[in-house]
Parts: C-alpha cells; sequence; structure tokens
C-alpha cells in the first residue's frame, strides 16, 4: 500500500459515528463490517498480515454506498481506501471457481451495450413468470437467481440522434452518457433527458461509439479494465467536441467525476480526464435554472436518494428542488433514507442474500411513504427496489427517474401517463 493510503488510514480516529448509517453493520452488528472495522483491516494488511479469505469476506460484503464518508466527521476517504482495497483482494485473493466464474460472466457483459442487447430476447419474459422462476435458480445459484428478478423486462429500443437540437433560445451545448444499462434497459430515460435538456434550451450531442463509463469495474476492483473504458469514453466526448457531459445514473456521475484520479498514473490522460466535466442531471439542471414551462403533476413521490448520488457526489437537494418546483406535485421523504437499498452496482449479484435484506428493508420504508410513485435516479436501485416491492407481495409502485418527471410536467403529459409509464419496469 502506498504511503498516502496509510496516510487515509491513520485519518480514521475510530470514533464510530459512522457505525449507525452502515447497512452491513446495522444487518448484522459485527465491528469487523462497520467501516472502522475494515479500516483496521486494511491497516493489518498494509502492516503485512497476508490478504486471509476471512479478510477478503469483509471487503467483499462492504457495499461501497459511502454512507460512511457522508457521516465521518474526520474526512477519512473510505471511497479511496475501499477502492484500492478491492484491487489488493482481486490481485492477492483466490477465489472459489465459481465465484470467479460468475464474475467473469457479469465483466464480460454488463460493460458492453451489444452483448447487453443480445440478453434481451430471453428477458422477454415477464417479469413475473421470471420470479416464478427463481426459487428453483435459488437453490441453484442465489447470484443466478437474483439476476433473473433483478433484470426488468426488455423495453422498445430508442434510437436517440446523434444530436437533439435545444427548443427555443440555445442555454448551453451539453454531451450525454448513455451508459450500458441505463441505454438498454432503461432507454426511455434517456429518451426523457434529452427531451427535458432541449426543452430547458440545450442542445444535447449523444456521440455514437460510447459504451459502459467503467463505474462497474471501478467499483469492484478492476482498475485496469476501469482505466480502459475511461479512457474509451473521454475520447467518445473529445471527438464529439463536448466537454460538459451530463450523466443520469448516479453510479455513473460519480466514476466519471473521479476519471482524473483514475487516470492520474498515465500521462497525457490525466489532463484529458480533468478537462471533462461530468454532471449529474438533476445538478447540471439545478444550476442552469428553469426556463421551460412546468404543466401541474397532481402527484405524491417517495424520493430515493441512491447512494452514488447522495453520499459520493453530494446531490441531494437539487433533485428534490426539481420535483418541488412541478406545481400540484408532492414530495415523500423515505425514512433511513442515508441506507443503501442493496443494489450497489455488481453487489446484488454478487451478495444476494445480503442485498435481499436491504432490498426488502428499504422496500417497506417506500411502502410506509404511501406515496404513488418512486422516483430514483440509479438504473441499480430502480431495478433493486421494484424487484423487492415485487418479492414483498405488495401492490406495486411504479418507479421513475427524476428526468422523466421532469419529462412529463414540461409535455403536459398529465399525472395518469407518467404513473403508468413506471410500470412494468
Ligand atoms: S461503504 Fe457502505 S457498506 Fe461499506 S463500510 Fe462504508 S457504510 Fe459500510
Ligand atoms: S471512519 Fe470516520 S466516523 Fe468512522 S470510526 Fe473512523 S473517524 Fe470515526
Amino acid at each position: 500500500m502506498s504511503e498516502d493510503l496509510n496516510d487515509l488510514i491513520k485519518d480514521c480516529v475510530h470514533c464510530g459515528f459512522c457505525l449507525p448509517t452502515c447497512p452491513t453493520y446495522v444487518l448484522w452488528g459485527e465491528e469487523m463490517d462497520s467501516p472502522r472495522g475494515r479500516i483496521h483491516l486494511m491497516k493489518q494488511h498494509a502492516e503485512g498480515t497476508p490478504m486471509t479469505p476471512e479478510m477478503a469476506g469483509h471487503f467483499d460484503a462492504c457495499l461501497g454506498c459511502m454512507a460512511c464518508v457522508t457521516a465521518c466527521p474526520s474526512g477519512v476517504r473510505y471511497d479511496r481506501l475501499i477502492e484500492e482495497t478491492r484491487a489488493q483482494v482481486e490481485r492477492e485473493h483466490e477465489r472459489e471457481p465459481d465465484d470467479r466464474a460468475l464474475r467473469e460472466l457479469v465483466f464480460a457483459l454488463f460493460p458492453y451495450p451489444r452483448r447487453l442487447r443480445a440478453l434481451r430476447r430471453p428477458l422477454r419474459l415477464s417479469g413475473r413468470l421470471r420470479a416464478a422462476l427463481a426459487p428453483s435458480l435459488e437453490r441453484v445459484n442465489p447470484s443466478l437467481a437474483a439476476m433473473a428478478t433483478l433484470v426488468p423486462p426488455a423495453q422498445r429500443r430508442v434510437r436517440l440522434p446523434a444530436r437533439v437540437e435545444a427548443r427555443g433560445a440555445r442555454r448551453a451545448v451539453v454531451g450525454m452518457l448513455t451508459g450500458c444499462v441505463q441505454g438498454e434497459f432503461f432507454p426511455q430515460v434517456n429518451a426523457a433527458t434529452a427531451r427535458v435538456l432541449a426543452l430547458e434550451g440545450c442542445d444535447v450531442v449523444i456521440p455514437r461509439g460510447q459504451g459502459c463509463c467503467g463505474a462497474l469495474s471501478v467499483h469492484s476492483g478492476r482498475a485496469e479494465q476501469a482505466r480502459r473504458l475511461a479512457k474509451r469514453t473521454i475520447a467518445a466526448f473529445e471527438r464529439a467536441g463536448v466537454d460538459t457531459v451530463v450523466v443520469n445514473a448516479a453510479g455513473c456521475g460519480s466514476t466519471m467525476k473521479e476519471y482524473a484520479e483514475l487516470l492520474a498514473g498515465e500521462p497525457g490522460w490525466a489532463s484529458r480526464a480533468a478537462a471533462i466535466r461530468a454532471v449529474d442531471v438533476a445538478e447540471f439542471l439545478a444550476e442552469l435554472g428553469p426556463a421551460a414551462e412546468r404543466h401541474p403533476l397532481p402527484v405524491s413521490v417517495a424520493y430515493h436518494d441512491a447512494c452514488h448520488l447522495a453520499h459520493a457526489q453530494g446531490v441531494r437537494a437539487q433533485p428534490r428542488a426539481l420535483l418541488a418546483g412541478i406545481p400540484a406535485l408532492e414530495v415523500r421523504e423515505i425514512a433511513e433514507s442515508a441506507i443503501c437499498c442493496g443494489s450497489a452496482g455488481t453487489y446484488n449479484l454478487f451478495q444476494p442474500r445480503a442485498a435481499r435484506d436491504l432490498g426488502d428493508r428499504k422496500a417497506e420504508r417506500v411502502l410506509e411513504t404511501g406515496a404513488e410513485l418512486l422516483v430514483s435516479a440509479n438504473p441499480g436501485c430502480t431495478m433493486q427496489i421494484t424487484s423487492a416491492l415485487r418479492r414483498l407481495g405488495k401492490e406495486e409502485i411504479p418507479v421513475a427517474h427524476t428526468v422523466q418527471v421532469l419529462d412529463a410536467s414540461l409535455r403536459g403529459l398529465g399525472a395518469a401517463a407518467l404513473i403508468g409509464a413506471g410500470r412494468g419496469a
């Protein structure tokens, strides 16, 4: 471990303020499954203790949700610590063959939109049929069962043009990240993002050939794959001539904001990474200020804080303000909003049981709000909470992204169209 990371470890003063917001500590009450405990293990490893399977297990069980970063009064950079530690786990820990095979499958599939697209045909099976198959799959492999229940039914493909012109006076020119999971499973969110940006006076540049931003890889310690995907993404936006990139998936936004750190050791790339300004769509629209008319939407919404938006990017107020700016719309808070829903990138595939417990807990908190619509700004959270609501056997609550709600208001579609839009997600 570098001197730099040793310094980061020393920043922890063992106060324990982070413990109540750590989902794994909340679930199991084990010190070694808390941020403080994991930092202690990192210290032991830095001092020469080999990476044991137990140690790797405690690091694998961390969701990387960054609730501890928000809670820590000493400013401990747990995000950097766990990212480096995960890379060490990948280098030094020999995984069981089935775990290794599952990881290879996931990382050969999810960061590649074309391969994900090939999955669309078998996924035409309805969510209910896949849920019915889940118990048998669970006996074979809980991760496969999680995959079957999480992925939403295939949506109609949306082909976005390379450029969407601003409506009315042009106020900005921005790039838009389409993403891998967002692009393939939630194309309607990308379409709504482009429409809202254009209605608010932005030319939207959507480069062809952009793919995964590297978020899934970076959050799983696959630094080399992450760097390769980051460089390809940077080059795609450079070719398109835009330096501000609007992102509508929380995990992707937090990774793109850290490109300069990810590529710091690569001559030539660090400055190119720093020249790209990634910004979350809610953050960008709040900064830009409203221009288009908001039509009333009489609907109650429960707003879900995605960890990589709230904890990793500090974006909490902007989406709430955008929603509150819609006439007749009521925003309701979800209890325990700082606790992760269990999605956490690929966590719900690799740690399906813990993820399921957290998903059920979140679904119950969502239902307690009595809201008609759940708003989530991350595709992983949307899939995770939808699947948990289905598992609880409660009436499904429609789920929409913040930009889909805005889109419905700006186009005067009415609440019924919006509530219908989330069904079957
Ligand atoms: S990132 Fe989340 S799960 Fe991991 S130690 Fe911090 S609070 Fe706990
Ligand atoms: S990570 Fe921060 S909040 Fe948690 S024990 Fe260390 S200093 Fe305290």
